[in-house]
C-alpha cells in the first residue's frame, strides 16, 4: 500500500487543508486508516462502527486483539447512540474537559462492534480538541476508533515523522499536523462502577476528577509496579512505551543521582555500550554519555511530558542501548509522566 502523507496547520484550516479532511474523511468511510494529530499524541484512525476497520487497526499496529480502542467523537450529542445510558457523571466531566485529554469508559451500545471493544461490554470514549482531528471525525462519519499511531510497544508518537517510521506502506494516509501540544496519552476513567477509577494517568489529574465527580479512585496496578493484580484496562498490561534499549530510573538525591548515572555510564561505555541520559536543565551540563537529552525544567512537568516520548524515540534513533533518567514528582501530571517513565523502564528502578 501506498501511504500518502499531508501537511495541514491546525491553525490554519484553508481551503486546501478541508479539502484533504474531506478526501481522509472519505477513506475513513471507506473502511480504510488514517494517521493524524490529537493533542496528545498521534493516533491511528479508522471507522469504529466498522468491524474491518477495527481488524486493519490492529493489524497495522501489530496490537494484541484483547486491547480495547478508544472512540473518538467530535460532539457530545454523539454519546447516546453508542452507549446504554449516558451517566450524569459523563455529562459533568464532559462539561469540564471537553473537548481534551480525558477518555471515558460507558456500557456500549449494539452499536460497536466487539471488534472496537476488544470483546468488551464496554467501551472508550473521547472528544479531541485538535482542531484537525474533530474536522476529520466529523469527514469521516462521527465515530472514529484511534489508538496511538505507533506499533505496538513502541513510545507513542508525537511527530508525524514516528508515524511514518512505524506506518509507512500499513495505512492509506497520514496527516502531518507537527508536533503535539501535550505528548502524554489521555487520562482514562471508569464511569461503569459505584466509584469512578483512573485506569490510566494523563494531563486531567486526579485532583482535577474530583473537583467535578467528588469520590474517584486509582486503579491500584498504576501506582504499584509490582502488584500481581490485572489493570483495568487491558493495554495496560502490556509492557508499552517501550524504547528499544534498556532503561533504569535513578531515584535519590540530586548529587547521589549524578554521581551513579555518570559512573554507571562510564562502566557501560568502557563495555561498548552506547549510553542515554534523560536529564533536567539544572543537570544537563553535569552528565557524560553518548547523548545526553534534558527533559526541561523539573518544575514544568508539561514540557517533560511532551519531550519524553520524543527523547526515548531519539534514542531509539541513535541506536542507544542502555539508558539512564532520573526520576520525577509523582504528583500531578508527575503521576502519568511516572506511570510512562516507569512501563518504558519495565519498573527497573535505583535508589542511591
Ligand atoms: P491507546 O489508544 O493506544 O492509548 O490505548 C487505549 C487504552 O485504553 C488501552 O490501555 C486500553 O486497554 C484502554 N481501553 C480502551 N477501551 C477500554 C475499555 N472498554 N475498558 C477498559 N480499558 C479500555
Ligand atoms: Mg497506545
Amino acid at each position: 500500500m501506498k501511504t500518502q502523507v499531508i501537511e495541514i496547520n491546525e491553525n490554519n484550516i484553508d481551503a486546501q487543508a478541508q479539502a484533504g479532511l474531506q478526501k481522509a474523511g472519505d477513506i475513513l468511510k471507506n473502511g480504510g486508516l488514517v494517521a493524524f494529530p490529537t493533542e496528545t499524541v498521534y493516533g491511528l484512525g479508522g471507522d469504529a462502527l466498522n468491524p474491518e476497520s477495527s481488524k486493519k487497526i490492529y493489524a497495522a499496529k501489530g496490537r494484541p486483539s484483547d486491547n480495547p480502542l478508544i472512540v473518538h467523537i467530535y460532539r457530545t450529542e454523539d454519546l447516546v447512540p453508542i452507549t446504554r445510558g449516558v451517566p450524569q457523571a459523563a455529562y459533568d466531566l464532559a462539561e469540564a474537559f471537553w473537548p481534551g485529554p480525558l477518555t471515558m469508559i460507558m456500557n456500549k451500545s449494539d452499536l460497536v462492534p466487539y471488534e472496537t471493544t476488544g470483546g468488551m461490554d464496554t467501551v472508550a470514549i473521547r472528544m479531541p480538541s485538535n482542531r484537525i482531528a474533530a474536522a476529520l471525525i466529523r469527514t469521516g462519519g462521527g465515530f472514529i476508533a484511534a489508538p496511538s499511531a505507533n506499533t505496538s510497544g513502541r513510545p507513542s508518537p508525537t511527530l508525524a515523522q514516528y508515524c511514518i517510521e512505524d506506518l509507512d506502506g500499513k495505512v492509506d494516509m497520514i496527516i502531518d499536523g507537527g508536533q503535539v501540544g501535550i505528548g502524554l496519552e489521555s487520562t482514562i476513567v471508569d464511569l461503569t462502577v459505584d466509584v469512578p477509577m483512573i485506569l490510566r494517568p494523563g494531563y486531567i489529574t486526579l485532583e482535577m476528577l474530583q473537583k467535578v465527580l467528588g469520590n474517584v479512585e486509582v486503579d491500584r496496578t498504576i501506582i504499584d509496579g509490582n502488584s500481581k493484580l490485572k489493570p483495568k484496562a487491558p493495554g495496560m498490561k502490556y509492557r508499552h512505551y517501550a524504547p528499544k534499549g534498556d532503561l533504569t530510573i535513578v531515584e535519590g538525591t540530586q548529587e547521589h543521582v549524578t554521581q551513579y548515572i555518570n559512573r554507571m555510564a562510564a562502566e557501560k561505555m568502557a563495555e561498548g555500550e552506547k549510553v542515554g541520559i534523560i536529564s533536567t536543565d539544572a543537570t544537563y551540563g553535569d552528565y557524560k554519555a553518548d547523548v545526553v537529552r534534558s527533559a526541561g525544567k523539573r518544575e514544568d512537568e508539561e514540557t517533560i511530558a511532551r519531550e519524553l516520548f520524543h527523547i526515548l524515540r531519539e534514542f531509539d534513533d541513535e541506536q542507544v542501548t542502555v539508558m539512564y533518567s532520573e526520576s520525577f514528582d509523582d504528583k500531578g501530571i508527575g503521576q502519568a509522566i511516572m506511570n510512562r517513565l516507569l512501563k518504558a523502564a519495565g519498573h527497573h528502578v535505583e535508589h542511591v
